[in-house]
């Protein structure tokens, strides 16, 4: 049996081709996909593909999106073995993450993928990273998934999703996965880092469909401001804030920016504590300069990335039932987004 894969377009870079008069990038019709890709047909693969009425550039996206990709995702989930969805890459690692937390017992893969140039462009990186894709989103051992993950495949590499982080806006290598292994590498054959794929559970899928979008990021600076500090703080409607801190989890001392952080978390705010750099983790304690947080309050984030952050936040705010049930799930590794 031939395996189904479902191609989702929802824009970007890879879906775009030069408009012959006015030399500018548009998307191109997603019917003539094989026109582009002839290899697509040498495929041992039954492929469908639906595009959004509207291709967007990835910038625009949105948690209604999410919702909307989700829904298809759900639509199909037993029509088909496997989706690629075409994602512009700048905010790849933020659907991914939140498509992760979203998709509850996923048991078949969701490998979005994009490029840095267009697919009708000679050198364009879109067909292998397009190709590559679908042969993941197919491939089967003893008739299972290989794959049962959000996953984000680009410039040989198969990422967990909700690990990565868009790194580089130039180069065809645009993505890093810091703090958690690959799970598969294309050369001549493709390596599976087996021990790194999640384990399918065999329970139901479950689509979560509520997201809370209000949250802000507060990322510290040397000679951050109290105005600025307080407008974050304070700015209507907000739940929760990621307070992205220097290394290991570490801000300034200062008395009054404790104070104004333990004024927010005593009237019901969350506040969630993530490093700065690419890799490593959150240790409130280790150093003075972050052992206030514990005593006040603060959730440490661990290892996670600000995308996977953003969308967890969103995801928890949305699904749980009070403040401390938000802070427990944030604590807990619940789609391998952060290492237990
Ligand atoms: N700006 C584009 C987008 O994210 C870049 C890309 O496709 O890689 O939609």
């Amino acid at each position: 049996m031939k395996s189904k894969v479902l191609l989702i377009y929802t824009g970007g870079t890879i879906g775009m081709m030069q408009d012959a008069k006015t030399g500018q990038l548009k998307p191109f019709d997603f019917k003539h996909l094989t026109e582009q890709i002839p290899e697509l047909n040498k495929f041992d693969v039954t492929l469908s593909a639906v595009s959004f009425e509207k291709p967007i550039d990835s910038s625009d996206m949105h948690p209604a999106i999410w919702l909307e990709i989700a829904k298809m995702i759900e639509k199909n989930y037993s029509k088909v073995d496997g989706f690629v969805i075409l994602h512009g890459s700048d905010t790849m690692s933020f659907t991914a993450s939140a498509l992760s937390f979203m998709l509850e017992n996923l048991n078949k893969p969701v490998i979005l993928t994009g490029s840095q140039l267009p697919i009708g462009t000679i050198r364009t990186d879109g067909k292998e990273n397009l190709i590559t894709a679908i042969e993941i989103a197919a491939a089967k051992k003893a008739g299972k998934p290989i794959v049962s993950e959000v996953c984000i495949y680009f410039e040989y590499q198969l990422y967990r999703g909700n690990r990565t982080h868009k790194y580089n806006a130039e180069h065809f290598q645009a993505f890093q996965s810091a703090n958690y292994p690959v799970l598969a590498e294309a050369g001549v054959h493709l390596k599976y880092n087996t021990s790194a794929l999640a384990k399918s559970n065999g329970k139901k899928l479950k689509v979560h469909t509520s997201l809370n979008p209000n949250i802000a990021i507060l990322k510290v600076f040397p000679g951050i401001t109290e105005n600025v500090v307080n407008a974050i703080l304070n700015s209507k409607n907000t739940n929760a804030i990621i307070l992205e801190t220097f290394g290991s989890g570490n801000a300034t001392t200062q008395k009054w920016f404790i104070d104004a952080l333990k004024r927010s978390i005593d009237k019901g705010m969350i506040i969630y504590n993530v490093t700065q750099c690419n890799a490593g983790a959150v240790e409130q304690g280790k150093y003075a300069t972050s052992a206030a947080f514990n005593k006040i309050g603060i959730i440490g984030g661990n290892d996670i990335t600000t995308e996977a952050a953003v969308a967890k936040l969103m995801f928890v705010l949305g699904n749980s039932k009070n403040k401390k049930d938000a802070e427990k799930m944030l604590k807990t590794n619940l789609r391998g987004e952060i290492s237990s």
